[in-house]
């Protein structure tokens, strides 16, 4: 009509929206392309023991590596996967990887150590992530064991879904992780109402460390709830020695974060007898 004519005249004659909204298209098709044309790709990122100054466990990090535009980020591209409904393609295509990367590994690598993969809470609701979690182990031939599953929002844990997906993963043997532990809707009760494996402290605990002696009071308390209900402790985005020390004094487990070592593509990753923290008596030293 006449009048839807005028319409899209109209949003022709805003050339700036119209260019923005295009891409936005255009990047949206070729995000449902991205996984068929091998497009998409993991980095690791070690987690490492205070104690024993070594890698445990590696977190999966997914990228895109546009044609045209280069390495994609995830929070550029996973809440347009969640909307777009590709979220579990997407979530499939990492446990797997990062499952059979997994293996290959553990072949190699003196000590069998952990795979953290990330699962959008969509995809934690969906009943079909027990099925595609257990194939990706057969497919693999990883026990659950090494597998845990890293979940932002707590929430899912909360409702029906998610919680029967919790039990039924836990059952399996595989470990639950709370991810960015601290913000959002995440609190201490849910060490009490829910049975986790490992919580991940966001990194939003550790940058004021080094400024406020209050602030290591603070995770203190924290680390020791968390161990009260037998779950272990990861700290989030740990970028210097000081905050690695800190962390260590107040009986933090793992440690992930730049000052270690930044996410790196699988060839990358260090060793399993690499010491990648000094203050550490246990480590072999690296030659
Ligand atoms: P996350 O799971 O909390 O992952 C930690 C993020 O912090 C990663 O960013 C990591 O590169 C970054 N990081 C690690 N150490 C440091 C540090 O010392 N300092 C600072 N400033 N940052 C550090 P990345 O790779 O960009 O991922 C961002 C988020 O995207 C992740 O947060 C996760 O929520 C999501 N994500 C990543 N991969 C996947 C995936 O395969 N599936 C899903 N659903 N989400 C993913
Ligand atoms: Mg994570
Ligand atoms: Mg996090
Ligand atoms: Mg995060």
């Amino acid at each position: 009509s006449a009048k839807n004519a005028g319409k899209h005249r109209y949003a022709c004659y805003q050339p700036h929206m119209t260019a923005e909204a295009m891409e936005r298209l255009q990047l949206e098709q070729d995000l449902r392309q991205a996984i068929t044309n091998n497009e998409l790709e993991l980095h690791y990122q070690p987690q490492i023991c205070l104690n024993s100054g070594t890698l445990k466990g590696v977190e999966a990090l997914v990228r895109w590596r546009h044609p045209e535009k280069g390495l994609i980020m995830p929070q550029q591209f996973i809440e347009t996967a969640e909307r777009l409904r590709i979220i579990d393609a997407l979530g499939e295509w990492v446990l797997k990887t990062a499952l059979a990367q997994t293996v290959r590994w553990h072949e190699t690598s003196k000590e069998r150590f952990t795979i953290a993969v990330n699962i959008s809470p969509l995809h934690f609701e969906d009943e079909q992530l027990l099925t595609t979690v257990n194939q990706a182990l057969e497919a693999s031939g990883l026990p659950p064991e090494y597998l845990e599953l890293e979940i932002t929002e707590t929430r899912i844990l909360q409702t029906k879904a998610g919680q029967a997906n919790a039990t039924a993963l836990r059952q399996m043997g595989v470990h639950v992780a709370v991810d960015d532990f601290g913000t959002g809707y995440s609190s201490l009760t849910l060490l009490q109402d829910l049975d986790i494996d490992t919580i991940k402290i966001d990194r939003s605990f550790i940058a004021p460390l080094a400024d406020k002696p209050e602030a290591a009071i603070l995770l203190g308390t924290i680390v020791g709830a968390a161990h009260a209900f037998g779950a272990k402790v990861i700290a989030e985005g740990v970028e210097t020695l000081d905050q690695a020390r800190i962390l260590h004094g107040v009986g933090c487990d793992l440690v992930q974060g730049y000052y270690f070592c930044r996410p790196v593509p699988a060839l990358e990753l260090p060793a399993t007898d690499q010491s990648l923290y000094p203050d550490t008596s246990t480590a072999k030293p690296v030659a």
